[in-house]
């Protein structure tokens, strides 16, 4: 079925994407509530700007995060993927372009999902974990695929900057108030909304010596889900 064909079907559209998200019951929206733990995910690169700062960051402090990265980019910047893998954070697919799966059918869809793999495999030597699709929108075709790839779909439970742009200090804050134990953080090391590779590399120091502050460890996904 082709994307023209399933937009000219508004119910069958509707329940291909909106109904999909009854499925996403089965996905990761946050680990174990049992330990304070936190895991920070950074999605949208390898950015050339901001990963190599993150990863500076990361490594200065200690801190094993994990990361979706854009199949498209890893292939750009392999040598930054390569950094991420080596560095033992754990990897995710974040889809081959970042196409919005609400505008992909479903032969497009496994497409998005298995060249994204692909593409992180090859850039990195290690298969990817797990996935995260992007904006969060999930369509039917979608989950057969991941089960085939034994990757589970990972959300965030809090997002300290969204669609729109959000001040260093306030993510930080945000974190903060909104950190639980279990919680996963949803950080974006590449531009989506403009200039929030940067505003992440301002607010990410202070973010984690917050979170350490209130008693909380930060581990990679592996170890809080
Ligand atoms: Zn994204």
């Amino acid at each position: 079925m082709t994307t023209a064909a399933l937009l000219a079907a508004p119910a069958l559209w509707a329940t291909y994407t909106w109904g999909s998200h009854a499925l996403t019951l089965g996905c990761y929206w946050r680990g174990a509530r049992a330990d304070r733990k936190i895991a920070l995910t950074f999605d949208d690169g390898p950015d050339p700007e901001a990963t190599p700062r993150v990863l500076d960051i990361l490594a200065a402090h200690r801190v094993t995060a994990s990361f979706f990265l854009v199949g498209e980019r890893a292939t750009r910047h392999p040598g930054l993927a390569r950094r991420i893998a080596e560095a033992g954070h754990d990897l995710g697919n974040h889809s081959w372009s970042h196409r919005s799966l609400w505008l992909a059918g479903p032969l497009r869809t496994v497409d998005e999902v298995r060249r994204g793999h692909a593409a992180i495999a090859q850039a990195t030597g290690a298969e990817p974990r797990f996935f995260r699709p992007p904006w969060g929108l999930t369509n039917l075709a979608l989950f057969p695929v991941l089960r085939r790839l034994g990757t589970p779909c990972v959300f965030g439970t809090v997002q300290t900057e969204g669609q729109r742009a959000a001040s260093a200090a306030l993510q930080v804050e945000r974190a903060r108030r909104w950190a639980r134990p279990g919680a996963i953080l949803d950080l974006h090391d590449a531009d989506g909304v403009q200039g929030a590779g940067a505003r992440l590399v301002e607010a990410l120091p202070a973010m984690m010596e917050s979170l350490r502050s209130e008693g909380y460890a930060l581990a990679p996904l592996r170890d809080v889900l």
